[in-house]
């Protein structure tokens, strides 16, 4: 659902204006799966819409539950037959964020993540990316599972911010009043790493949240497990984040998946700690830990026992810091298992 179509649409049909927002508001607030759902407009012109316009961007959809029914993973194919995955989670009762995919695939070849291994297929439309909240709303009308959306975040397949300008409409349109109307404290985008995005970022959403995926804080381990450190290492993510601080004075959050012996050691813990106390304002980042989910990229997970250890080490360094909780591992559909695979 894209709602420029429905104005140009509108429009070609000599109909008042405000026919769009009934349909907006039809599709983002109540869940239409088409513009026969659109009950307020006449008959005639939900059948012509219809026949005229796709609603939606995905023809087929495959659900996949988590067993303790937190999580739940919704395989999207889209119309051009490309597969995207999107994830709906429960963090805790009542409360229930969506993650949303900005990519079919990913470039960036991070080692350990079953998207990059995907390699990059192409980027995903603004109406592709809304879409997939659209289809949780439209799932929630069947399953009544919550009262509203809590939060929504760029952490699905692929690097948002090498597909900036459609994220930015889609941001746009999360936020509309007539639209979603999310509160821009709700939405988090993830990257990489690029900090050219980041510096987009800082000047032009300095409300939307940022978290930055960094794994490592040792600088050729970094880059052998993400092969972006080696054109962004980490000396100059130190600097964008210092520029992100200046113009947007907000918290961002470091994203750390902890790997068996390869991130996890007491060495790393020193070099995560340095890099963040190097920054000024230090007290903006807060690292979020979470358990590597195993995929068929050949690395493990660290134990609950050094993750533990790993944690205390930070928090005795005064770094703020939380140890995420792990979802939807039975389904795939945790940090960096989605590959838009049916499975
Ligand atoms: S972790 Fe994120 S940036 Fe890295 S390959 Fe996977 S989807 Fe891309």
């Amino acid at each position: 659902m894209w709602p420029k179509k429905i104005q140009q649409f509108i429009l070609t049909q000599n109909q008042p204006k405000f026919r769009t927002n009934q349909a907006i508001a039809a599709f983002c607030k109540f869940g239409a799966k088409s513009f026969a759902d659109v009950r307020v407009w006449p008959n005639a012109l939900r059948e012509t819409a219809d026949k005229t316009i796709t609603a939606m961007s995905f023809v087929k959809t495959q659900i996949f539950q988590s067993r303790d029914r937190s999580t739940y993973k919704a395989t999207l194919q889209l119309i051009d037959g490309s597969m995207i995955e999107t994830v709906l989670m429960s963090p805790k009762p009542g409360v229930y964020s969506v993650c949303i995919s900005s990519q079919v695939g990913c470039a960036m070849n991070c080692a350990f993540c079953a998207t990059g291994k995907m390699g990059l297929q192409r980027s995903l439309t603004a109406e592709e990316i809304i879409d997939q909240v659209l289809f949780w709303i439209q799932y929630n009308q069947e399953h009544h599972l919550f009262d509203r959306l809590h939060n929504i975040v760029y952490m699905g397949m692929g690097e948002p911010l090498a597909n900036l300008t459609a994220v930015e409409e889609s941001l746009r349109i999360l936020i509309d009043s007539q639209a979603f109307n999310f509160s821009t404290r709700h939405i988090s985008v993830s990257t990489s790493g690029l900090v050219l995005g980041i510096a987009h970022f800082a000047k032009h959403w300095p409300q939307i949240n940022l978290a930055v995926s960094l794994h490592n804080a040792i600088e050729d381990e970094r880059t052998e497990l993400m092969p972006i450190n080696k054109t962004y290492s980490l000396v100059k993510l130190q600097k964008a984040l210092q520029n992100y601080f200046h113009y947007a004075n907000r918290k961002v959050f470091i994203e750390y998946i902890l790997l068996k012996d390869r991130n996890d050691t007491t060495r790393h813990a020193k070099a995560l700690i340095d890099f963040i106390q190097k920054i000024d304002k230090p007290q903006l980042l807060h690292v979020n830990l979470i358990i590597y989910n195993e995929t068929q990229a050949g690395f493990a997970g660290s134990s609950k026992e050094t993750a533990t250890v790993f944690m205390q080490k930070l928090k005795q360094a005064h770094i703020s810091v939380t140890m995420r909780k792990n979802m939807g591992r039975d389904i795939s559909g945790a940090c960096g298992q989605l590959a838009g695979k049916n499975r």
